[in-house]
């Protein structure tokens, strides 16, 4: 039988649960556990994909197209188990599915309730995830929200009823508080007690703490939270803030035997951690010298999740370059100005640009300007889906002279939509107008820098987008210079662009940062920051 672990949070929100239940699902799989992990949340958006990147940061795809939360790119990062659609539980989804059930009549004219309808639809989900795979050992559900909070309440009801019907050792509570510092240095562990009471009360008790505090608890606090809490004091853990970077948490777990403790209260028996990769990440950290730029032209610089995963797979291209890559963070809408572009550029003094994944016309004349910039300069450039469009309008436009060339995203009425619907590109008609989501394959060209990247012509990424390479444009612009360099297999699609004569100028039609993990970087950032390093090394010399 399969284990469950549910983390929940209290006290208040970005204690970093995710990064906590993801590092535990690292520390299990590296003692030979099967991992897989859910996140349920409580908003009652069916998935992400409809909420600004402003609400709630990126969306994560998985391979089989959802659209989901931010979190299970941290489940990616940290975990080898495979994610899907399974992966991910809103209320959305919930009350989805069992109004429709009940529309269809299956409830037998019961009344349709919380409990135990929406608990045992929510109940159900959790348990497909294990059973989608027999092998699992362990299902870690991240509980989103703080408890008391109105809205996650169904969500730890499923949780006790599971831990009930379980039993002990087979379910356990994970719950991860705040230890703040209040003036005078003292730490305070009253909020902890009143969140394992909010706990408590919805009838959970945590087998497990996790403190987020500024500094390693002593074990006279530790003590104290555990008889409070009813907790074992050997089961409270500190998460404290670090310096390093998050992918020295699960190490740090480790340290305080997590993982040990989590097996003993789930009856499994103890074996051998390995932890090769972890380790061998963090020397990789410890050796970085020398630091690369990489401005990050793109809309949503504000807010720091709107773009993570491409932020986080840039960090993993640094370990993998033994150099510290700093994001500059530009705002596109001031380098609309075309006169004003390259100042601005040259006086953040980057390394390399890259363009992001983005919607809508706001800055688009920005992130042309920034290409023009860097393939005239000879600037390392990555363009990733919208990156890679900016990359043919501005081929288009500067190079064959098509000053209008745009996507009809952006402009309807050019007469050179270079980007465009696949239904707007006679005489193709089987592409409709709808998001093209999820995991598909392209085939690289010979010869190619993706090539060279991937080290294989089957290329499996994963698309967000709704606009292609115009493949009426086709011909001129690739006559012209431009380098087309991987295609769907059936040749219908480019996948990717390169500009020739250039250190490393490459865009991609699909999201490669979903992909890169700190213990294996992704190969384009890889060799995106590669180059960029040697622009850096050469610049100051
Ligand atoms: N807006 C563009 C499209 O829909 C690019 C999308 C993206 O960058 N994810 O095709």
């Amino acid at each position: 039988m399969n284990k469950y672990i549910f983390v929940s949070g209290g006290v208040c929100s970005s204690l970093g649960k995710g990064v906590a239940a993801s590092s535990l699902g690292a520390l299990l799989e590296g003692r030979g556990l099967n991992v897989r992990l859910v996140k349920c949340d409580p908003y009652i958006n069916v998935d992400a994909g409809t909420m600004s990147p402003y609400q709630h940061g990126e969306v994560y795809v998985t391979d089989d197209g959802a659209e989901t939360d931010l979190d299970l790119g941290n489940y990616a990062r940290f975990t080898r188990g495979p994610l899907s659609r399974a992966n991910s539980v809103t209320t959305g989804q919930v009350y989805d599915a069992v109004i429709r059930k009940e529309r269809e009549g299956r409830y037998l004219g019961r009344t349709v309730q919380v409990i135990p309808h929406i608990t045992d639809e929510i109940k159900s989900r959790i348990t497909a995830v294990a059973k989608e795979d027999p092998d699992t050992d362990v299902v870690i559900v991240e509980i989103g929200g703080t408890v008391g909070d109105i809205e996650s309440i169904p969500f730890l009801e499923a949780a006790r009823q599971m831990i009930h019907e379980c039993g002990k050792s087979n379910a356990i509570s994970v719950h991860l508080t705040l230890i703040p510092e209040v003036a005078g240095a003292e730490l305070k562990t009253k909020p902890t007690q009143h969140s394992v009471k909010a706990m408590q009360e919805t009838g959970i008790q945590p087998d497990v703490l996790i403190c987020r505090a500024p500094a390693m608890l002593d074990e006279a606090t530790r003590r104290k939270i555990a008889q409070f809490c009813n907790v074992e004091t050997d089961a409270v853990f500190t998460s404290y803030n670090i310096t390093t970077t998050i992918y020295e948490i699960p190490l740090i777990f480790y340290r305080q035997k997590l993982d040990q403790v989590v097996l003993r209260k789930m009856g499994v028996e103890s074996r051998h951690a390995d932890l090769k990769a972890w380790h061998s990440m963090m020397d990789h950290f410890n050796a970085q010298t020398g630091t690369v730029r990489i401005g990050i032209v793109g809309k949503y610089m504000e807010l720091h999740d709107a773009y993570k995963s491409v932020y986080e797979a840039l960090f993993h291209a640094g370990l993998a370059n033994a150099v510290k890559v700093e994001l500059v963070k530009i705002d596109s809408t001031p380098l609309e100005e075309s006169s004003k572009a390259g100042g601005i550029l040259e006086e953040r003094t980057v390394d390399g640009i890259l363009v992001p994944g983005g919607f809508g016309q706001r800055g688009i004349n920005g992130m042309v300007n920034a290409a023009s910039w860097a393939r005239e300069n000879k600037v390392p450039y990555f363009g990733i889906c919208l990156g890679m469009q900016i990359m043919v309008i501005e081929w288009a436009r500067k190079v064959l002279g098509w000053e209008d060339a745009d996507s009809t995203e952006f402009n309807q009425d050019t007469r050179h939509p270079v980007i465009s619907l696949m239904e707007e590109q006679e005489p193709v008609v089987n592409y409709g107008a709808t998001m093209r989501l999820g995991k598909s394959e392209s085939l690289a060209e010979p010869g190619t820098r993706i090539l060279a990247a991937y080290g294989n012509r089957h290329i499996f990424e994963r698309h967000r987008h709704r606009y292609e390479f115009s493949n009426n444009h086709r011909d001129k612009i690739s006559g012209s210079g431009l380098k087309l360099t991987a295609f769907t297999p059936d040749g219908a699609l480019v996948e990717s662009v390169e500009w020739p004569d250039h250190p490393w100028g490459l865009g991609v039609q699909f999201h490669p940062e979903f992909k890169s993990r700190p213990t294996a970087a992704h190969p384009l950032f890889r060799d995106f920051i590669a180059a960029a390093k040697e622009r850096a090394n050469r610049t100051t010399k």
